[in-house]
């Protein structure tokens, strides 16, 4: 199982928006939110807490052409994935939709499966870019430019390449434990002769770094053989 995935749905037509949000919801994948106009979602997107890693955005809104709105979204700085939904009439237009920033686009009338495939498509994609970002406890995890933020209490810490590399792999499991070998192993390869007192010190270094109280870690904790990262950590402190 993954961790949910928070996305945003912009679309004034409240039957279609209802269903769409029900239908990311009941798939387990993703946390659906869904607003009626480009202003509700620039006001959900200011929120100093909120994350969304994907927008599904409806090009004809009733206060913003949804094209225009997705290019200020990246002229904001906005890098996720965006998803647009077109009106049948709307088909020439595409073109324009992808120009102003949008990844991809969907048809109406939406098909879900179709819908769910390209969320998720773009969202791998994204995961392996240089813009992607995670949440770790009170941090927003940049691997690219190996930096946790934690924005309320105005922090940066720097990593090094090892250290940002635990973190993405501890990441990617979800809060469930990583044995020390398979650490070693996907980190410093396999014809590596590292032993695990090198992780052990590259994890104390890690602690120093982003525990509050490292003698008493709440974000990487030690498990029998191997580590992982809290789940209050990864799903935003109800896990
Ligand atoms: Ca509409």
């Amino acid at each position: 199982m993954s961790t949910p995935r928070p996305i945003l749905i912009v679309e004034d037509d409240a039957a279609l928006r209802a269903s769409l949000t029900d239908q990311f919801e009941s798939d387990g994948d993703f946390i659906a939110e869904g607003v009626e106009t480009a202003r509700e979602a620039e006001a959900k997107l200011a929120c100093v807490d909120s994350r969304y890693d994907a927008i599904v955005l409806d090009i004809g809104l009733p206060d913003a052409d949804g094209r225009e709105f997705c290019a200020q979204l990246r002229r904001d700085g906005r890098r996720m994935p965006i998803i647009m939904l077109t009106g049948a009439d709307e088909e020439q237009d595409i073109v324009r939709g992808l120009d102003s920033g949008a990844n991809d686009y969907i048809a109406k009338p939406v098909r879900m499966s179709e819908l769910l495939a390209r969320v998720r498509a773009q969202l791998r994609i994204f995961d392996n870019s240089e813009d992607a970002v995670f949440t770790i406890g009170p941090y927003l995890f940049r691997p690219s430019a190996r930096l946790l933020h934690d924005a309320a209490r105005n922090r940066k810490v720097r990593l090094t390449d090892k250290e940002c590399t635990i973190l993405k792999f501890l990441y990617r499991a979800d809060g469930k434990a990583v044995a020390r070998e398979v650490l070693l192993n996907e980190i410093w390869g396999y014809s590596s002769a590292v032993s695990t007192h090198t992780l052990e010190t590259h994890i104390y270094r890690l602690r120093q770094k982003i525990e509050p109280d490292p003698t008493h870690a709440r974000l990487l904790l030690t498990e029998t053989g191997g580590y992982k990262l809290a789940t209050a950590a990864l799903h935003g402190g109800n896990g």
